[in-house]
This record gives structure tokens, C-alpha cells and sequence, in this order.
């Protein structure tokens, strides 16, 4: 009896050790139980044996299995430290642990415990449980948002804020720098990438930019590295320098290697090259916003020389190269937010006329750009505009000025009595040299249902000398579109009459200083004449610009100038002046 009911007893035991190991067997972490002496002497399916049968690790301790599994990493000396404090403390100490597996070419990430077990009904360890829970999709996805954070899509290279990040580290590190070494930040950009684009299109430029990537790695050692800022900015960390020039050998190399012609798909190109700033750390700067400034206005130097060449931050890169760098940031700025009403307004200066030497009459306006930045005032159009066009931001906001100008002129219109009035837009060099002007200019007066009779384009003589096939065939397409050209402060490129005669140009504008200077020197008057005299002879219009006194219109009028603009008629108006002004004459 007794016998059958302990039987009945162990039966029922035996039963639920089976359930509960069945459980544990298949609970969804790892779970392994150790004697003191280190030895597995369980472990559930979960248990991590890369593929391997478990039971042959039992009876063995970590040692065996780490060596089984061929994973050398410093995981032994961890888990013994931790198996000795829980032993110790008798109580659970929790720990990381990275295996790395280089058979299988793979690392994975646990969160572990061992966890002492007192089964001997005193206060003594008899057994030690080990739990695990891989961790690595978790980290692996941390990773790849980090990673995401800090790299560019395009070209796999790390992007600002990895730049930031890794000058900050390399800033605070320097203080156990042996005293001479140094670092180089190199700020490069591409010249002439704007072109692969507008030319070859995005996807081309975007190959482009991996080939540049590739070809800035080749020329650099492995503690350097390199990042995409944006656009076709890069930056490069040059670690570990002795002296400046090796900073300038490393931005020789890459402007050799990046003006290499490129082969993308069908397309040769062979007009990228490279502009690098170099700013030294720490001479240039021991701050990140620093030296970050100074290298960038370094590279701004090297562009504004030549292009393809780089340039050292100095200390007497003048006070002018930081007003352009200012400059330039501001008007990136308003590319960024396509905000330009905000900071830039058009006024309008009246073109006047007294052809059957009757009274002075409004026949024109030319629409002048104003600046007005929120922190450094009014910055004059003489300053902004060139530096705009060298930095070939113009072309960004060239459609802002033709939308806003012509849809002011299509109200001030309304006002001129005869109908004949006229807008003047100037153009730049490089906005005449874009493929999209045309039809920026087309859609611009379509839109304010406007006739290109209407619309005068100021073009300068240098800005057409420059020899450009797309700039001529722009003036040409636009001159047989019907628009007016006029040749803008004429006399200062004094370009050959050959030359003036293959210009589409109807007009000419004579240069505001010779007027001014007509004065008080015989040549300047002479020269006037001369102008005077050859527009009639080519048959194009002439227009004397900068007549600020009555002498200088009486000089005019004597030699045949019946065109005008200048401040003794009216300086550039906002637009409700110039209505006012229109209505007046009405
Ligand atoms: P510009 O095309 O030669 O324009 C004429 C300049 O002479 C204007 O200066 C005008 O205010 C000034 N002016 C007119 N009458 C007189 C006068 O009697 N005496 C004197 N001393 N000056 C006179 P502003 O507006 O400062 O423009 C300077 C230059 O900036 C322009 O020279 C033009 O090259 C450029 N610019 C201005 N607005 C635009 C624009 O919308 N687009 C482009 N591409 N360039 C522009
Ligand atoms: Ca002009
Ligand atoms: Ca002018």
C-alpha cells in the first residue's frame, strides 16, 4: 500500500519535473544550470550553441564551449567575473556579452544574469542558473539609426554631423596631443557640378558625386576620414599632421585626382575640379564654429582665385572675404526658404526721353534689386550682386526678380499713357548662361500677360565677352522672341565693334562714370561722342545713364543722346512711387 502510494507520489512528481523542464526547454530565452564547479549540467533549446548539438557541452564549463564554438573574444574572462561575484554576493549579477563568431562571419549582442539557486535548504549556493536573451536585432537596429543618422544616402559617407561630432571628439582629445602635432580640416567643393546637372541631369551628378567620394578616399590614410556636407561640399579631417604642408599635399593630391575627366554612362566630362580651403587645428582656431568659418572662408578664396586650387586660412584674408562669406550665407539662406519678398524688394528708375525734342517723358524703368537682411541692414546691390553671381547663387533667385518685376510692371503699365512704356531687367553673366533663362523669361511675361516688346534685358559687355555658345544662343533666341537687349554699362569691357556688331542689341546704355567724368575730362567727353556716334551708325538706340547735373544733359543733348537715366530725372523708386510718378504724369 505504502509502496503504491510513494509510487503514485514519485509518479506525480516525475510527471510535473517533466512538465516544468518541457517548459523550460522551451521557454523563449536561453536558460542553462551550472554545478560549483562550473560545469553545464543543463541547457534548454534556446541555448545559443551555433547549431551544435547542446548536450555534448554538458558535463564541460564555458571555457570548453567558447573554444567549441571558436569564439575569442574576452566573453571567458566576463562570465567568470560574474559568475564569482553572484557566488560571492549570492545574489543575480546582470552583464553584457559580444560574441563574436568570425566562422560565421557574424557578432551577436545577450543581456545575461547568473543567477545563484539555494537548493540545499540553507544558505549555501548549490546551483548556478544562467539566463540569456539575444539581444542583436535590437542593437542591430540601433545601430543602423545611428548609422542612418550619421551617414548620407548617396555616397555612403558620413555627413555634417559626424563632421561635428568628430572634430568636437578631436577637439577635446588634443589636450594629450604631443605638442606638435596638428590637424588639418580640408573644405572642398566641387567647381562647375552645378553644370553636370543642369546639363546631364540629376542622376548623372549624383554618379558624379560617388566617383568624387571614391577618388577623395584613394588619396587619403586610414585615420582620416572624409564627409558629404551637403550638395558638392565635402569635408576632410586630416589626423595626425607634423606641419602645415602636409596638409597641402594631401589638397594637391585631391585637386590632381579630382579634375580627372569622368566617364559617367556615355557622358565624358571633364570640367569638375576642385576648390579646398584648408584651416590648421589648432593655429586657425581651437573652437569648432571657428575653425569651421575659417576653413570655409579659405575655400571661398581659392574659388574666388582660379577655382581648381586651394587656399590656407591666413589671418589677413581681409574683412572683404568675411563680408562675402556673410553674404553668401545670407543668400543661401533665402535659397533655402524660397523666402525672398521677405528680404529682397525691386525699386524701379525711370527711363526718360525727349525724342521730338519735346517734353521729358517716361519711357522706361529699370528694375533695380534691393537687399534689406535683418541684421546687417541694407546691403547694396554693387556688393551682393557679384558675389552672387561668382558664387552661382543668382541663377536661384533670377526667376523671383522676373516674376516680381513684371508682375509690378503690368500694374504700373495701366498708368503710362501711350503705351510704349518699357520694364528693364538686368541679367547677369551667369544667369545668360543657364539653359532655363529662355523659358524662365518666356513663362515670366506669359504670366503677367505680357509682350516681350515690353521687356528690355540689360545684358553687360563682359558679361557676353566670356564666348559662351549657350549665351549666344540665348540673346539670339531671345532677340528673335522679340524682346529688347540692351548692352548695360557700355564702355567699361570696351569690346571690338566686330565683336558689338555680332550682339543682337538695340540698345546701349553708355556707362554711368564716363557720363559723370564728362565734366571735368576732354577724354571722357571725347569718348562720349565717340559713342554717341557709333550707336547711330550701328543703329542702336543709346541711352546715357548716371545724368546728374544740367550740364551733363545739355552736353547729351548737344551730341544727340535723347535718352536718360540718372538722379537729376528721379533715383530708383519703391513701386508706389513710381506710381505716384506715372499717375502724375498722366
Ligand atoms: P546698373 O545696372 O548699372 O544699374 C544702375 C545703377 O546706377 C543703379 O545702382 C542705380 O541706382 C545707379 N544710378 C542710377 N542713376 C544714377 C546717378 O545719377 N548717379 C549715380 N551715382 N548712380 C546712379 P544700384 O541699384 O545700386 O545697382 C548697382 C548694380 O547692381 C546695377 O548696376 C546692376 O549691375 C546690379 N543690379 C541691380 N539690380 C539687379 C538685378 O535685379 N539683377 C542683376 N542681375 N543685377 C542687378
Ligand atoms: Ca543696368
Ligand atoms: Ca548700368
Amino acid at each position: 500500500m505504502l509502496k503504491r502510494i510513494w509510487n503514485l507520489f514519485t509518479h506525480r512528481i516525475d510527471k510535473e519535473l517533466k512538465i516544468l523542464k518541457h517548459a523550460y526547454e522551451e521557454m523563449p530565452m536561453e536558460i542553462a544550470l551550472y554545478d560549483l564547479d562550473r560545469n553545464f549540467s543543463f541547457l534548454n533549446r534556446q541555448f545559443f550553441t551555433n547549431g551544435l548539438d547542446r548536450n555534448q557541452f554538458i558535463g564541460h564549463d564555458d571555457h570548453y564551449y567558447l573554444n567549441v564554438l571558436n569564439i575569442k573574444n574576452n566573453v571567458l574572462e566576463k562570465r567568470k567575473e560574474a559568475f564569482d561575484t553572484a557566488l560571492q554576493k549570492k545574489q543575480a549579477v546582470r552583464f553584457t556579452e559580444k560574441l563574436i563568431l568570425p566562422d560565421a562571419n557574424k557578432t551577436l549582442f545577450f543581456k545575461r544574469t547568473f543567477q545563484p539557486l539555494f537548493l540545499n535548504g540553507d544558505q549555501t549556493v548549490s546551483h548556478m542558473a544562467f539566463f540569456g536573451s539575444n539581444m542583436t536585432a535590437v542593437i542591430l537596429s540601433q545601430q543602423e539609426l545611428k548609422y542612418l543618422a550619421f551617414h548620407d544616402k548617396l555616397t555612403g559617407l558620413m555627413n555634417r554631423d559626424a563632421f561635428n561630432q568628430q572634430l568636437d571628439q578631436l577637439i577635446s582629445e588634443s589636450v594629450r596631443w604631443p605638442s606638435e602635432q596638428i590637424a588639418g580640416i580640408l573644405f572642398c567643393d566641387l567647381d562647375n557640378f552645378k553644370l553636370v546637372n543642369d546639363s546631364l541631369g540629376h542622376d548623372v551628378g549624383d554618379l558624379l558625386l560617388r566617383e568624387v567620394s571614391a577618388r577623395i578616399a584613394s588619396c587619403l590614410r586610414q585615420s582620416d576620414s572624409i564627409f558629404r556636407l551637403g550638395g558638392d561640399e565635402f569635408t576632410v579631417l586630416l589626423r595626425n599632421l607634423k606641419q602645415d604642408i602636409d596638409a597641402g599635399m594631401v589638397a594637391e593630391k585631391l585637386i590632381k585626382e579630382i579634375s580627372r575627366p569622368y566617364q559617367i554612362n556615355e557622358h565624358s566630362i571633364t570640367y569638375v575640379t576642385l576648390s579646398i580651403g584648408i584651416g590648421l587645428f589648432p593655429k586657425d582656431g581651437n573652437e569648432r564654429e571657428t575653425i569651421v568659418s575659417n576653413a570655409d572662408m579659405a575655400m571661398y578664396e581659392a574659388k574666388r582665385n582660379s577655382k581648381n586650387n586651394y587656399k590656407f586660412f591666413s589671418k589677413d584674408l581681409t574683412q572683404t572675404s568675411k563680408d562675402r562669406l556673410k553674404i553668401v550665407k545670407g543668400l543661401k539662406e533665402l535659397i533655402n526658404k524660397k523666402d525672398f519678398s521677405n528680404q529682397f524688394k525691386m525699386v524701379y528708375q525711370p527711363i526718360f526721353a525727349n525724342k521730338q525734342n519735346s517734353d521729358f517723358s517716361i519711357v522706361g524703368s529699370e528694375a533695380l534689386l534691393r537687399w534689406n537682411h535683418p541684421i546687417h541692414g541694407n546691403i547694396p546691390p554693387d556688393l551682393f550682386i557679384p558675389i552672387a553671381e561668382e558664387s552661382n547663387l543668382i541663377q536661384h533667385f533670377g526667376d523671383w526678380i522676373f516674376q516680381k518685376s513684371l508682375s509690378d510692371f503690368k500694374l504700373l503699365n495701366k498708368l503710362h499713357p501711350e503705351g510704349t512704356f518699357y520694364i528693364s531687367i538686368n541679367l547677369s553673366a551667369k544667369q545668360l548662361d543657364t539653359p532655363q533663362i529662355v523659358s524662365e523669361l518666356e513663362q515670366a511675361v506669359l504670366k503677367a500677360l505680357l509682350s516681350p516688346r515690353q521687356v528690355q534685358i540689360e545684358i553687360t559687355e563682359t558679361g557676353i565677352i566670356k564666348d559662351s555658345a549657350i549665351a549666344f544662343k540665348n540673346l539670339y533666341i531671345l532677340a528673335e522672341m522679340g524682346f529688347r537687349l540692351a548692352i548695360d554699362d557700355f564702355g567699361v569691357g570696351f569690346a571690338s565693334l566686330s565683336y558689338l556688331q555680332k550682339i543682337p542689341a538695340s540698345v546701349i546704355k553708355i556707362d554711368k562714370t564716363f557720363i559723370q567724368q564728362s565734366l571735368t575730362s576732354t577724354k571722357n567727353r571725347d569718348l562720349v561722342k565717340a559713342i554717341i556716334v557709333m550707336g547711330q551708325n550701328l543703329k542702336k538706340e543709346v541711352i546715357a545713364e548716371g545724368v546728374e547735373e544740367k550740364e551733363h544733359l545739355s552736353f547729351l543733348m548737344k551730341h544727340n543722346c535723347y535718352t536718360y537715366q540718372g538722379y537729376y530725372f528721379s533715383k530708383p523708386l519703391d513701386y508706389i512711387d513710381m506710381e505716384q510718378l506715372l499717375k502724375k504724369k498722366k
